[in-house]
């Protein structure tokens, strides 16, 4: 039952790509370097060659089934987003002037009202909006359960449209009865948080090599959940290969006071406390964390998951970046929520990652390179999948991504740096022209396509607004969406049937929400 709620897995693909003539080839790769007149071949899920094209072996050249026209494009591995809360992407331009508490308070009573279904179109608007702007493999952290919601809704997302997925099975358990800051109607119970996050691993966990799923666990944050909750998620997840843990971290001077009011101590002697100290452990934010916890980090090989729009529309500070960087530790980026980034795009968090590092005055806080990197390698090994993604390889996962240089306005100039013009020309470089995930096209000359060939879109028209209604139909209805189905070009992703899903959610979400909860100024 549960499983086909999840969706299926897709089945491997059948066909070997050959992309040729790519202009400009940013492979991330420490040997490989960048390369001008590239080409890679895909075999099965799998990059097989890399290289300039005058160096292409003939066999491969005659064998591709498929043959993409790389001339005037940047390729890059497909970016890599380590931090995202789906489920808030039809809540988007609310609680504007708020700091992290005040805007999770206003924001808590929305969420409440979430169904299977209405998370299901979210997250699905988040993925959209994630893959055609270059990401190919996405953490999610889903942290609240109210109504029907399980994390099954994002994963059948995830199938939905073909993304590499690491869903955070989250949770909160501490309501403001226990010194938490979520309302206690909104909080579970920690017996049955546990016992769901081992179900969605025997369930949904792939540790296997080029995984199209591995599991993570993460309570919400040390303001909802109790210091037992953490242990026990953390020895739950090491019971399991490839199971890592997630959660915020240090994310603004309210949580320094926190934590010091609460423990009489800072994060670094928190997160050893409740066993989250280790590397399989990667922390979104990070913004307040000091020279010693960043030397923590970097000894034990912690990951942080940078977030910059987030950080800076919440007013919660930059993160010390550059001095992550010179310490050693990993640094990925992450989209955040979708409603306090209001965007998400990885490029456009690389780029802002790059200018808040050098609003201080230093012109080499960050390079284009190495947000390039963070965004690619970086997020890559927060997932502990630095040998398989966020590298254009041999052996690696067959996910590239395409950007056209030549045909956008933005770009015209660019024939000094084409690879920087992604970060230095425009805020956001999409749509990407073409993405390849595990060896599939999932956006063709900048169109979307529909991993699943559209059943999702059942799923959307079957399923009512009102919550409590029963996220399946009867059967009348599921025909009745059937015949709407066929209408559709089965392999274009339908985005106005989503567009008009996520309206119809989104004013039902707010619709009992005062205006002065709503924050408008
Ligand atoms: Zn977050």
């Amino acid at each position: 039952m549960s499983s086909h709620r999840a969706g299926a897995p897709r089945p491997p693909p059948t066909s070997d790509i050959l992309i040729r003539d790519i202009s400009h080839l940013a492979t991330q790769n420490d040997d490989l370097g960048e390369i001008a007149n590239a080409g890679i071949f895909i075999r099965g899920n799998v990059i097989e060659w890399v290289g300039k094209m005058s160096k292409l072996p003939s066999e491969l050249s005659e064998h591709a089934d498929i043959v993409i026209n790389g001339e005037g494009h940047v390729f890059l591995p497909g970016l890599v987003n380590t931090h995202a809360h789906m489920f808030q992407a039809l809540n988007r331009c609310m609680a504007q002037d708020q700091q992290l508490h005040g805007w999770l308070k206003t924001l808590y009573p929305v969420w409440a009202q979430h169904t299977s279904t209405s998370v299901f179109v979210s997250t699905l608007v988040s993925m959209a909006e994630l893959l055609l702007s270059g990401c190919t493999t996405s953490s999610d952290h889903l942290y609240m359960y109210p109504n029907d919601v399980k994390l099954d809704d994002t994963i059948r997302a995830a199938r939905a449209v073909g993304l590499r997925f690491h869903p955070v099975r989250g949770g909160m358990s501490a309501g403001m009865s226990r010194g938490g800051i979520a309302p206690d109607s909104v909080v579970e119970q920690e017996a049955d948080i546990l016992q769901d996050m081992e179900r969605c691993i025997t369930e949904f966990h792939d540790g296997s090599r080029l995984s199209m799923l591995r599991m993570s666990l993460g309570p919400a944050s040390q303001k909802t959940v109790t210091n037992e909750l953490m242990i026990s998620a953390a020895r739950l997840a090491r019971k399991y290969p490839g199971v890592r843990l997630h959660t915020h971290l240090a994310e603004n001077q309210e949580d320094i006071e926190y934590t010091e009011r609460l423990y009489g101590y800072r994060f670094g002697p928190y997160i050893s406390a409740v066993e989250w100290d280790q590397c399989d452990c990667w922390f979104a934010h990070c913004v307040k964390l000091n020279e010693s916890e960043r030397a923590l980090f970097s000894e034990r090989r912690i990951g942080v998951a940078h977030c910059p729009s987030s950080n800076t529309r919440l007013a919660s500070g930059i993160a010390p970046v550059r001095a992550m960087l010179d310490q050693g530790v990993n640094v990925g980026l992450g989209v955040d929520g979708a409603c306090s980034s209001d965007a998400q795009s990885l490029l456009a968090e690389a780029r802002l990652a790059l200018l808040l590092q050098r609003a201080g005055g230093d012109p080499r806080g960050l390079g284009v390179r190495e947000a390039l990197r963070m965004a690619t390698r970086g997020g890559a090994t927060n997932l502990g999948r630095q040998g398989e993604l966020g590298q254009v390889a041999p052996g690696f996962a067959a996910d590239v991504v395409g950007f056209k240089v030549t045909d956008k306005l933005a770009f015209a100039g660019t024939a000094a740096d084409p690879v920087a013009a992604l970060l230095l020309c425009a805020p956001d470089a999409g749509p990407v022209n073409w993405s390849i995930i595990d060896g599939h096209v999932v956006v063709r000359e900048g169109v979307l396509l529909a991993a699943d060939g559209n059943r999702w879109v059942r799923e959307v028209l079957v399923a009512r607004d009102a919550v409590g209604e029963a996220a399946t139909g009867s059967g009348a209805m599921v025909a009745e969406a059937a015949a709407t189905t066929e209408e559709v070009d089965a392999e274009v992703f339908d985005m106005a049937a989503l567009l008009a899903a996520a309206e119809r959610h989104s004013r039902s979400l707010v619709a009992g929400v005062s205006e002065a909860a709503l924050g408008r100024r």
